[in-house]
């Protein structure tokens, strides 16, 4: 045999839907051809009414290895990935020990991912704080090491290991990002507002510590002014030392206008959201539902709806997951407590049917889901070269969905380490049949056939 042809009604391509056959050679996207053409010598996989869609690329979130390993993992969150749809992961600088924000704790990451890993892998270098490392002179080592961009938190991110800027480090860090050409990625909330509004609940409760088992405790500590003043301040910065500036997980709508006016400015600035912004609202959060803690928050159903208005205005370039899991008890399930509970959710192996449930009730198609989930995001990573869509030279990397397919989410679909989610019990529109790497199988049918063949890209 001299090649694979991937044939399916439904391929979903950068110039929209249609049938035909993707041949693939030597793990690459060879030509695009009518399935009546396939030559004689190619073995055929016909996926009928199945949709093909380019790999998935999650630009955004936690694999904790090494360090916290028992927290997620290479092979688990990669199994999840595979999963999920997602070909390509790019994994962030914190929550693993040490954070990735030197030359050496990249080489760590590199020790921990060697042959663990299903699907392909980045990570993002960290911009931390001077006096935890020297970290200024390490940027563009590790740009140079092969980080795709850095992450940098203006906030306390939540754990130890990883320190926030302050406006004053970051300044002096940015000419070095911009040096390197790369993007530097942004948790956009600023401490003073947050500061304000929890001291506020706290006169408001004659000093006595609020309800914290009400989310809407926790929606009011963490307002969206937080966010606005942090995207305010970063857009100023982004004039003045011409870095390219990507806003992730952005929860607040009420920031959208001045983010579209940075864009018609000419200011390089993309922004990314995440499923659960869009698929949960705050008015639906029980109270104690701890599973649903994540920073920035979920915010009203109007918000949510913005936020959908700025994914098909184009403000919005990219969907995330932020897949950020923990060990299960340190979601507090048992006290419910908004203030103790680990903000994060995971949704690797979910994304694309939690994503694709909302988004066919609005209108939006596959082509628009694959250039949020996909394309944007390689392009972020810089692997759009080869990652992120269904063209002539890019890796034969495919994720075989059927939209119309309805399930329930039950603990054996999530994957990951821990089968903790807030989606659990959903019934979710759209299933991943299977996942390819590089023209491999490396998830079908709720089986993953393979060694782990991922490897890093950069
Ligand atoms: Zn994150």
């Amino acid at each position: 045999m001299d090649g694979h042809a991937f044939v399916s009604e439904r391929i979903v391509t950068p110039d929209g839907i249609r049938p035909g056959a993707i041949i693939i050679r030597d793990g690459k996207i060879g030509r695009f051809l009518p399935a009546s053409l396939i030559p004689a010598n190619i073995e055929v996989h016909n996926f009928g009414e199945s949709a093909i869609l380019p790999g998935l690329v999650d630009s955004h979130l936690h694999i904790n290895d090494p360090g916290r390993a028992e927290w997620e993992g290479f092979e688990t969150a990669t199994r999840a990935a595979a999963a999920g749809g997602y070909t390509t992961l790019v994994d962030m600088p914190l929550n693993c020990l040490p954070p990735t924000a030197t030359v050496a704790a990249l080489g760590a990451k590199r020790q921990a991912a060697a042959g663990r890993c299903w699907v392909d892998w980045l990570a993002w270098g960290g911009l931390v704080s001077e006096s935890a490392s020297d970290n200024q002179a390490e940027i563009e080592a590790l740009a140079a090491a092969g980080v795709p961009g850095f992450k940098c938190f203006l906030i306390h991110p939540g754990i130890d290991g990883f320190t926030m800027v302050t406006e004053a480090e970051l300044r002096a860090a940015l000419p070095h990002v911009a040096r390197t050409g790369l993007p530097l990625l942004v948790h956009a909330e600023l401490p003073g507002p947050i500061d304000e509004a929890t001291r506020r609940l706290q006169n408001n409760n004659n000093n006595e510590d609020a309800d914290w088992r009400r989310y809407s405790t926790y929606l009011q500590s963490r307002p969206e002014e937080a966010e606005l003043a942090a995207i305010r301040l970063l857009l100023s910065l982004c004039r003045q030392y011409k870095f390219r500036l990507h806003i992730v997980h952005l929860s607040a709508s009420s920031a959208l206008a001045e983010l579209c006016a940075a864009r018609a400015e000419g200011l390089p600035v993309s922004v990314e959201t995440c499923p659960h912004y869009l698929h949960f609202c705050a008015e639906e959060i029980p109270d104690g539902a701890t599973l649903c803690k994540c920073a920035p928050p979920i915010r009203s159903r109007e918000n949510r709806e913005r936020l959908w208005q700025g994914l098909k205005d184009g403000i919005i370039d990219l969907v995330a997951t932020d897949h950020s899991p923990c060990p299960p008890a340190m979601k507090r399930l048992d006290e419910g407590s908004f203030k103790t509970a680990w903000g994060g959710i995971s949704s690797l192996s979910l994304a694309l049917p939690l994503m694709w449930t909302q988004a066919q009730q609005r209108g939006f198609t596959l082509t628009d889901l694959t250039r949020w989930m996909a394309e944007a995001p390689a392009r972020l990573a810089g692997c759009s070269a080869r990652k992120g869509r269904i063209a002539e030279g890019f890796d034969a990397d495919f994720v075989i969905f059927e939209p119309e397919a309805e399930f329930v989410v039950t603990e054996d679909r999530l994957y990951y380490r821990y089968p903790v989610s807030p989606y659990l019990g959903q019934k979710l529109r759209g299933a991943v049949r299977a996942t390819y790497l590089r023209g491999q199988v490396v998830f079908s049918d709720g089986q993953f056939p393979v060694d782990p063949r991922g490897r890093e890209i950069c």
